[in-house]
C-alpha cells in the first residue's frame, strides 16, 4: 500500500475528482477526512471507504472560511492524530463567469475567495500541522487554464488557477527544508458535474473536445491517479511542479483530425 499510516485532508472530496482521491487514496491505507460543503455527498463518501474496508470521516468546511479550514486540519489531528497529506481541490466554476466585461464583481470575489483564498487557508492552518507531523505532502488543483487561455471565457476561473500554480511553486520553495512538498495538479477538461454544467450544451462540449489530442475528456479517477503520486514518497524529489495531466491540450497546436 502506498499510503500506509498517513492521514490525507482532501477538500472537495464529496464530488468528482476528490470523491475518486478519497476512494484511491484510502484503498491505499490512508485514513481519510473529507472536507466539503456538500454533507450528503461526504456522508456517502465516508460509507463507501468504510464498506471497501478503509478508515475516514467527514468534516464539514466551507475553504473560503477561514474558521472552517482551521476545524478540518484540527478534526485531521483530533480525530487521527496526524495530518501527512493535504489535498486543496476545493473549486467552483460559476455559470455566470464570462468575459471581463460581462463578469460580475460578485461572482469575481466568490470564485477568487474559493479557488485561491480556499488554498490560502488550507496552506495557513495545514502547514503547522504537516510541520507537528515532521514534513508532507502539499497538492493544489489548479488547472491547464493557468496555461492557456480559452476561447470560452471564463475569466475570474482563469485568473484563480493562475494565481494557484504561482501560490504552489513560491509555497514549495519556503518550505522545501521543512520537508514539506507542494505540487500542483493541473488537470486538462474532465467529465465531471463542474465542466459538464459550464459546457451545458454538445455544441460548447466539441468547441473544447476539438483542442485535445486525445479526442476525450479525462476522468476524475485519471486525477486521482496522478494524486496518488504526488501525495506518495514516490514523488519525493518533486516540489514546486505543475503536474499536468490533460489528455495533452497544452501541447497541441494543431490536433488530429
Ligand atoms: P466537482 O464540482 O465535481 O467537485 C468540487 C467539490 O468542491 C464539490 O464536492 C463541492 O461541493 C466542493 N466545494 C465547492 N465549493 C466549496 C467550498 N467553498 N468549500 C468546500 N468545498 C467546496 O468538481 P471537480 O471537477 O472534481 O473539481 C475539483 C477541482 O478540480 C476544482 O478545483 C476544479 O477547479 C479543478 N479542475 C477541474 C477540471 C474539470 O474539467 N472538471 C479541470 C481542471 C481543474
Amino acid at each position: 500500500m502506498r499510503l500506509k499510516e498517513k492521514v490525507a485532508l482532501i477538500t472537495g472530496g464529496s464530488s468528482g475528482i476528490g470523491l475518486e482521491t478519497a476512494l484511491l487514496f484510502a484503498k491505499e491505507g490512508a485514513k481519510v477526512i473529507i472536507a466539503d460543503i456538500n454533507d450528503e455527498g461526504g456522508q456517502q463518501a465516508v460509507a463507501r471507504i468504510q464498506e471497501q474496508g478503509g478508515t475516514a470521516g467527514y468534516c464539514r468546511a466551507d475553504v473560503s472560511s477561514a474558521a472552517d479550514c482551521e476545524k478540518m486540519v484540527a478534526f485531521a489531528e483530533n480525530v487521527f492524530g496526524k495530518l501527512n497529506i493535504l489535498f486543496n481541490n476545493a473549486g467552483i466554476m460559476h455559470n455566470d463567469d464570462g468575459d471581463a466585461v460581462s463578469t460580475e464583481e460578485s461572482i469575481w470575489d466568490l470564485t477568487m475567495s474559493i479557488n485561491v483564498k480556499g488554498v490560502f487557508f488550507g496552506c495557513k492552518f495545514g502547514i503547522p500541522a504537516l510541520r507537528r507531523a515532521g514534513g508532507g505532502s502539499i497538492i493544489n488543483t489548479a488547472s491547464f487554464v493557468a496555461h492557456l487561455g480559452a476561447a470560452t471565457p471564463q475569466i475570474a476561473y482563469t485568473a484563480s488557477k493562475g494565481a494557484v500554480l504561482s501560490m504552489t511553486r513560491e509555497l514549495a520553495i519556503i518550505h522545501a527544508r521543512e520537508g514539506i512538498r507542494v505540487n500542483a495538479l493541473c488537470p486538462g477538461p474532465l467529465r465531471t458535474d463542474l465542466l459538464m454544467k459550464f459546457l451545458n450544451t454538445e455544441e460548447k462540449k466539441q468547441r473544447r473536445l476539438v483542442h485535445i489530442p486525445m479526442g476525450r475528456f479525462g476522468e476524475a479517477k485519471e486525477m486521482a491517479a496522478a494524486a496518488l503520486f504526488l501525495a506518495s514518497d514516490e514523488s519525493s524529489y518533486m516540489t514546486g511542479t505543475e503536474f499536468l495531466v490533460d489528455g495533452g491540450i497544452t501541447s497541441a497546436y494543431v490536433t488530429p483530425e
